[in-house]
């Protein structure tokens, strides 16, 4: 059994049908990790969504949603006025797609401090600064997660990862790097570096790291990661292939291009949750790695984040088996 904490935001999600009319839904990046992992990693693992949400309709129907896909809400804090993010989907004539976001004053935003008064009422035996009953196993958060945090907030959130690294508990990081939540690069490489200083586990899209270290291979982003310790990294690069480094072992996985692209939404939150979900089952990192990307690539065949759980139980039992 593995005991996963994901920080971040999900969002109410109006996905455009046809002009005029839209589908509502809930999504984020860690929205994808907690399920995918949740649907993977088999009954007895424990996926919590750490966030905050309203008090309004939508955010109870944020909580059912997740409560549906058996992630873990006892982390899901609520705040007194805010409510959940918002964001659109808009297709025009030819079928692109445009995103509008009404994230600024979201309630996940403000998770820390809300997180500290209820641990602070609730904690076994009274007061506890930044701890997490039960300790978890393995904690994960994006860029997405630290960016959407209130300035103002990160210094407790650092103490809080300060404490479950010093408690054990296995740190994952996906940088997931999104300009806009940002004030500048500046801003975002200074607390980049604090998260791969304590990350064990670094699951960064080459991509990122291109735009901001200027990194253009998996040659070039094991050197650039190399100064700051991490454990294992295990680097995505879309089709081109998954590179790792571990401990042990280092290797580029290659991946099978998927040959009719649908949508690549969670492509890299799928990969990440199927393959923390697949290492807690004792896969190798290979094995898992080849795994991972079959969920991805199952994922970018359908629209949307999410496949439908019963659409994507029946795709599972078709893929092939991987050797351990
Ligand atoms: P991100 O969404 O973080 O940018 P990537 O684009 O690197 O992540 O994709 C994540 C994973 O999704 C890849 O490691 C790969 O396994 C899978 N993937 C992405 N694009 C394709 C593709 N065209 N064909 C097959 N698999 C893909």
């Amino acid at each position: 059994m593995t005991d996963l904490v994901i920080l971040g935001e999900s969002m109410v999600e109006f996905s455009q049908i046809d002009p005029g009319l839209f589908q509502q839904s809930y999504a984020g990046d860690v929205h994808s990790v907690a399920v995918y992992f949740k649907r993977l990693a088999g009954s007895k693992s424990r996926s919590r969504l750490m966030t905050a949400v309203g008090h309004d309709g939508a955010s109870n129907g944020l909580i059912t949603a997740l409560e549906q896909e058996d992630v873990d809400t006892s982390l899901v804090f609520r705040h007194p006025s805010r409510q959940l993010g918002l964001y659109m989907v808009n297709n025009d004539a030819s079928g692109e797609r445009s995103f509008s976001y009404w994230r600024s004053d979201s309630a996940a935003r403000e998770v820390m401090p809300l997180f500290r008064e209820a641990t602070q009422v609730v904690g076994d035996g009274g007061y506890q600064p930044c701890g997490l009953a039960p300790r978890p196993d393995m904690f994960f958060f994006s860029g997405i997660s630290l960016a959407v945090l209130n300035p103002e907030t990160r210094p407790a959130f650092w103490d809080f990862l300060e404490a479950q690294h010093n408690a054990g508990t296995r740190i994952v990081f996906d940088p997931n790097y999104r300009p806009k939540l940002w004030r500048s690069t500046k801003e975002t490489r200074a607390e980049y570096a604090r998260a791969f200083e304590y990350a064990h586990l670094a699951l960064p899209g080459i991509e990122d790291l291109q735009v901001l270290y200027g990194v253009n291979d998996f040659t070039d982003a094991c050197d650039f990661l190399e100064r700051f310790d991490i454990e294992e990294l295990v680097i995505k690069d879309g089709p081109n292939g998954v590179c790792y480094r571990g401990p042990r072992e280092h290797f580029v996985e290659p991946i099978t291009p998927v040959e009719r692209v649908v949508d690549t939404t969670a492509a890299g939150d799928s990969f990440n949750g199927a393959y923390l979900a697949y290492r807690s089952q004792g896969l190798s990192p290979k094995a898992a790695i080849a795994r991972a990307a079959k969920i991805s690539a199952l994922v970018i065949q359908h629209k949307g984040a999410l496949i439908q759980p019963d659409i994507f139980q029946q795709a599972l039992i078709k893929l092939e088996p991987v050797e351990q």
